[in-house]
């Protein structure tokens, strides 16, 4: 059904396709193991020679059905779901690089990828060098090595809401013969699809609008297939040549188009563990249930809400790419045209304190460590997820220390309004 249906489609029927007699909601296939007949049945299991459930840290029907549904939506031929965003981007770029190895990656992603990526993959021998993501063709090749093994980069930025240039990032990506990974959490496919500008290998952290409800922490890691690890067999090793581990299988003969995302579950997700709980996987799926209702609900109150700072004088700036002021108008218009997310970074006049004093002032809008949900809610990232950056690394990060990360949620706008505007008026 995958290429048949709109999204709006997919969201909904994708996934758990049930037989005859079988229950009509995804059931929780929440089971360790699986029965088999035969010791034989079972051995070609572990040998890659027949696919099959033996042990749920390496697949589990209920996350292959949420898988696939992501993989719809994203227009990919597989995904694999991890138990959050972080392994997510971990294992996607773990997947290719090794000891020795390097990458390139936008500076401007989200805090945690960025310690992820500067400071513990560097303690595996995997080097990455940060891009100012809006610098020119030439300026950013300059970053690439013999040695590098993919381009990183957000659709759109956490938390500076910076639009990707999707196009020129596969371009460079690809002419130094390397995939580029995109991490579209904040866009989801609803809003995006790196696919379709190039990406090759896009990453999420479910966590955020998928489930929409903040109950569970989730990741996927979706494969489009359409990257060439034959033509460049020498830069990736581990999907062209022999498995020890599989009796010396090569992933890309044996599974194609498929070789990559298979290569993540039946060796990084069978040795590294990290899998998302079918439990999750069940509250993910009901999440991408409603994704094509709420994302538009998301973007149009964002609109409303960063026009409305944006004229008011106690706001001394406002980033939404929605904005016609906004740096990155154009390329939202050419990327995200029927909207971006509900994500917005503003400042008000003042700095750190007069953020601070705004947060504490506010009564339905709850201060937590999350952004992408129902519920509208506000976050200091100098204050919370970014502490562990330095100021210049702040600056380079795209994160201004007066930076006020606004998520709204799919409340009625009005009552949003008035919670920010009683709570901007009471700030000295
Ligand atoms: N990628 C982006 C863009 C994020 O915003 C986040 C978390 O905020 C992550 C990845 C990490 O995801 P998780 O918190 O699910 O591990």
């Amino acid at each position: 059904m995958e290429n048949k249906f709109s999204r709006e489609t997919l969201c909904v029927q994708a996934g758990w396709q049930p037989k005859k007699g079988e229950p009509r909601v995804l059931p929780i296939y929440q089971s360790t193991t699986f029965k088999y007949e035969t010791s034989e049945q079972m051995a070609r299991l572990f040998d890659l020679e027949e696919s099959g459930y033996f042990y749920t840290r390496l697949q589990n029907p209920t996350n292959d059905a949420v898988a696939s549904k992501i993989a719809a939506l994203e227009g990919g031929v597989g995904a694999m779901l991890t138990s959050s965003g972080q392994a997510a981007n971990f294992y996607a770029v773990f997947n290719i690089c090794e000891a020795g190895d390097h990458f390139v990656c936008s500076s401007t992603i989200y805090g945690g990828t960025f310690n992820l990526f500067a400071v513990t993959m560097k303690k595996l021998g995997i080097e990455c060098t940060f891009v100012d993501a809006d610098a020119s063709e030439e300026e950013i090749s300059k970053a690439f090595r013999p040695n590098t093994k993919c381009l990183f980069g957000e659709t759109i930025s956490n938390p500076g809401i910076n639009v990707l240039d999707i196009e020129k990032f596969a371009r460079i990506a690809h002419s130094h013969g390397v995939p580029l990974i995109v991490d579209n959490t904040f866009a989801t496919p609803i809003n995006c699809r790196p696919f379709e500008w190039g990406a090759d290998i896009v990453t999420h952290s479910t966590t955020k609008y998928m489930d929409g409800h903040a109950t569970c922490v989730g990741g996927a890691v979706v494969d489009s297939g359409n990257f060439d690890w034959e033509a460049h067999a020498d830069k990736f090793p581990g999907l062209t040549r022999p498995d020890e581990s599989y009796h010396g299988l090569i992933y890309t003969k044996a599974f194609g188009k498929m070789a990559y995302i298979t290569k993540a579950t039946v060796q990084l997700m069978r040795d590294l563990g990290s899998i998302q709980s079918p439990e999750n996987a069940f509250l993910l799926n009901l999440g991408l249930e409603t994704l094509h209702l709420r994302m538009p609900r998301h973007c149009e109150n964002a609109q409303k809400i960063a026009e409305w700072l944006e004229a008011h004088p106690k706001v001394k700036w406002v980033n939404y790419c929605g904005l016609k002021s906004n740096k990155y108008y154009d390329l939202a218009q050419k990327y995200l045209p029927n909207g971006s997310c509900g994500v917005i970074a503003f400042g008000l006049n003042g700095s750190r304190e007069e953020a601070i004093e705004f947060m504490d002032n506010l009564k339905m809008i709850c201060i937590v460590t999350h952004v992408a949900d129902a519920r509208t809610c506000v976050l200091h990232p100098a204050s919370h997820t970014h502490r562990q950056l330095s100021d210049e690394q702040l600056i380079e990060a795209g994160v201004a220390p007066d930076l006020i990360r606004l998520s709204v949620g799919i409340e009625n706008v009005d009552d949003i309004i008035a919670d920010i505007s009683q709570a901007i008026e009471k700030v000295k």
